[in-house]
């Protein structure tokens, strides 16, 4: 079987089944250097297999028990303990060669026969079952049960606007084979059919309870009291809006219920010099839905950190050329992961190392071995900490768009890129037109409701690679990677035109707001300041030709 078609635990298996096999020569390693040191001539010599011994078997201590073999860890574990008695000059080399010998005995033992597995996979998988590869932009089908036919056409247009797929029916009856047909991500569903209030709700809580109907039910009814809610809440709805309803607010609602908190993968570097152990690591982890890296020579840390961006990483404490708390030390050198969690995962048990390896950089200690769901959780927790912290820090609260620092920030790394590639860039201004007027005549807190839909709109229908800011109140730029100022003009007409065509509700009355662009191009202009500044020109431009327009500079 090839294997990306395994599954995380038939990989895992498989890592064990290696691991048993290559146990026998890692014993006979040790065994050879613990005959040396009664052999050796010298107490140097001596000295030198008991250094050996004693990072071999610190790494059997940490990786036995992982891969199924518990006795294993524990006697590595205590001959390691000897050796640094000895290293530590506590003891002489030619004391402890007699213990080692009867201590293999036991390794050669429990190497022979696992132990009972120490955790079924299984439980890591219902771990994960709310992971996996979820795309943020991935398409989002809406079932729209209403009897008014005139509403469901207007959502099934406007939600089409914001990257859903909407399809609707009239009847209660009809959602059975509607499902059957495509299994939808959320329901929105009015209550009242043939003037009765409760028929659909009923119907829906059958659906539900037997299963049939699985994904998030919003209820979208002109009924507002208590014992209606009640119903919607027995029936399985989680949320429960009042007709009329702002479509700004659907959008958002719709959002909180089909995306992903953390859409985009958890990315762990995986930093430890044993091959197998770190690619134990990384099959825990990505069965978990996270993206890993693993990185076995630490000396190319820089590199990988630059290629893989982690939000974390696993650094084990001992290895050759450099150890995990010199490796720390030179990740917070660089300024763009000085704040990056670092968490040492190692076999060692001594607190005061750990804690010495801490100050160095390191977040968090791990003891090897851990179980997976521990790890899981470690890493999880974490790595979300993180990205909330620096999500503050580079996007906009309001929108989640990148804040204008950061947005000119990208947009420089950009156009050195594009530089280095040869590469046209469009950069486009964008600003909503009389938006003074709406924040007038609709309140402050309306405006926010557009400025919302305008961002969402860009990130629907811009590319994941492009560069969206809100640099200002209404004012946003987009940087298109790879896009002439003429591909650029044909897809900024489009976004205006839907977003003219996005209806807003308020108290007073429906309305809608248009916006104005102005683009420029690199190379043409070949700077960051140049290409703001053609396309604020452009911009204005739009604006005196009496706005609703897209003009190239
Ligand atoms: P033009 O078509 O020329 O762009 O006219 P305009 O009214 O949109 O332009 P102007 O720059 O005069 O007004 C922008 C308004 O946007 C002023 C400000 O109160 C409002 N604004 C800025 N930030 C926010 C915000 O976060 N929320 C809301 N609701 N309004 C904001
Ligand atoms: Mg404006
Ligand atoms: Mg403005």
């Amino acid at each position: 079987m090839p294997d990306d078609n395994k599954t995380v635990e038939e990989k895992i298996t498989a890592l064990r089944d290696d691991y048993a096999q290559r146990l026998a020569s890692k014993i006979d390693e040790i065994s050879s250097n613990v005959l040396l040191i009664s052999s050796s001539a010298s107490k140097s010599d001596a000295g030198k297999a008991v250094a050996a011994v004693h990072a071999l078997t610190h790494k059997l201590a940490g990786s036995g028990e992982t891969f199924g073999f518990k006795e294993i860890s524990i006697v590595a574990r205590k001959m390691e303990e000897a050796c640094t008695r000895v290293m530590e000059n506590e003891e002489d080399p030619a004391s402890i060669a007699e213990t080692l010998v009867g201590k293999l005995e036991a390794l050669k033992k429990s190497g022979s026969h696992p132990d009972v597995r120490m955790e079924k996979q299984g439980e890591q998988e219902a771990d994960s079952k709310d992971s996996g590869t979820v795309d943020d932009r991935a398409v989002r089908n809406v079932l729209i049960l209403d009897g008014d036919e005139k509403v469901r056409l207007q959502m099934v247009g406007e939600l089409e606007h914001f990257g859903f797929v909407a399809r609707g029916i009239s009847h209660p009856n009809d959602i059975l084979s509607a499902i059957k047909e495509q299994k939808p991500d959320v329901l929105v569903s009015d209550t009242i059919f043939d003037g009765n209030d409760n028929m659909a709700l009923d119907i829906i809580s059958g659906f539900h309870q037997s299963g049939e109907l699985d994904c998030p039910i919003i209820i979208h009814t002109k009924i507002d009291n208590m014992s209606h809610r009640l119903g919607a809440v027995r029936a399985g709805a989680g949320n429960y809006l009042v007709k009329p309803v702002d479509m700004a607010d659907m959008i958002d609602v719709l959002d909180s219920v089909t995306e992903n908190g953390e859409a985009d993968l958890f990315r762990v570097l995986v930093i430890d010099d044993d091959e197998s152990l770190s690619r134990h690591t990384e099959l825990v982890l990505q069965g978990a839905g996270m993206m890993t890296s693993a990185l076995n020579d630490p000396m190319t840390v820089i590199e990988v950190l630059n290629d893989f961006v982690p939000e974390l990483i696993l650094l084990d404490l001992y290895m050759p050329n450099c150890e995990g708390h010199e490796v720390a030390a030179i990740i917070r050198q660089q300024e763009a992961f000085d704040a990056i969690p670092i968490v040492f995962l190692s076999s060692e048990h001594d607190v005061e190392k750990q804690l010495s390896a801490m100050e160095l950089g390191g977040d968090d200690f791990l003891t090897k071995p851990i179980q997976p769901k521990h790890l899981i959780s470690a890493v999880r927790i974490r790595a979300s900490r993180f990205r909330e912290l620096r999500s503050m820090m580079v996007k906009d609260s309001m929108t989640s768009l990148y804040n204008h620092t950061t947005t000119k920030q990208l947009m420089r790394n950009e156009i050195e890129r594009a530089k280095r590639t040869n590469q046209s860039i469009a950069m486009a201004s964008l600003d909503i037109d009389n938006f003074k007027k709406v924040n007038d005549i609709y309140g402050h807190a309306v405006g926010d409701k557009v400025i919302k839909s305008l961002s969402r709109l860009l990130r629907q229908r811009l590319r994941g690679a492009d560069i969206i800011g809100r640099m200002g109140g209404e004012e946003f730029a987009a940087l298109l990677t790879g896009a002439t100022a003429k591909e650029a003009e044909l897809i900024f007409n489009q976004i205006r035109e839907a977003f003219s065509e996005i209806v807003f509700r308020s108290d007073a009355r429906d309305f809608s707001v248009t916006l104005s662009c102005g683009i420029a191009e690199f190379p043409a202009h070949n700077s960051v300041s140049s290409l703001s500044d053609a396309s604020d020109r452009a911009l204005y431009a739009a604006k005196n030709g009496g706005r609703n327009l897209v003009m190239l500079a």
